[in-house]
């Protein structure tokens, strides 16, 4: 089994998912006591959320970069980011840590390429939205994917709650009401699934909550690092 190298703490909400998900799907492919051999650098997401609202992105992969380089200077054979926002910056974060970095998109693509959708809707933090380079180009050129997300004032509310109260552990029913209103507007404009592209969002939106299937980033992500820590096993 190889040793995987999580860069968390983006938050550590979402982070303990990873944790829970990559070992459940270890211990179900090997049995017994098995878990996944795992090394954790989890930031404080006080410093980076600074960085993101300052569009300090060279400062922010220099110190992604630095964790991932521990990580691989303790034994971590391939390299994870435990969100979506910051693979905006996963080209430098591969060359500079020396590894291999398994990108969000990936797994997401592959999953809706399996369903045979072409058009998607996407909910995530505002970069993730309007940043083509973080998820939605590598969906399209990759997967061939038309990807819609939400506008104007709705777009800052989606923004909004992720980083005042999911990022804060606060899973409120009003905000849950709002994602589904959200959704629905996605689905209107032809969305044929919705994206959970924050990994915050499962812990407040559930399959029941859409009309359309639901592709969870942090899901299908956890799942195939689990999947690759043992494609050697
Ligand atoms: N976890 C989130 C994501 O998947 C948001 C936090 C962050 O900005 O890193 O994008």
């Amino acid at each position: 089994m190889q040793t995987i190298g999580l860069i968390g703490g983006m938050t550590w909400e979402s982070t303990e998912l990873y944790y829970r998900i990559i070992n459940r799907e270890v211990q179900k492919r090997l049995g017994g006591l098995h878990s996944a051999r795992i090394l954790l650098h989890s930031i404080d997401f006080d410093d980076m959320a600074a960085l993101q609202r300052a569009a300090k992105w060279e400062e922010a992969a220099a110190l992604l970069s630095a964790a991932g380089r521990h990580l691989v200077q303790g034994g971590a054979r391939f390299l994870a980011l435990c969100c979506n926002t910051m693979h905006c910056v996963s080209d430098v974060i591969e060359r500079d840590a020396g590894a291999p970095l398994m990108h969000i998109a990936d797994p997401l693509g592959s999953a809706v390429r399996d369903t045979e959708l072409s058009t998607i809707g996407l909910l995530g933090t505002r970069y993730t939205m309007e940043k083509p380079e973080v998820i939605t180009a590598r969906l399209a050129d990759k997967y061939g994917l038309r990807v819609l997300v939400p506008e104007g004032e709705e777009a800052l509310e989606v923004h909004r709650i992720i980083y005042e109260e999911l990022g804060r552990g606060a899973f409120r029913d009003v905000s849950r009401a709002f994602y589904r209103r959200a959704m629905a507007h996605l689905i209107a404009r032809g969305a044929q699934g919705i994206v959970l592209g924050c990994t915050e969002l499962p812990l407040i939106i559930k399959p029941e909550d859409s009309p359309v299937p639901l592709f969870d980033t942090a899901e299908l992500h956890a799942r195939a690092i689990a999947a690759r820590a043992l494609e050697d096993a």
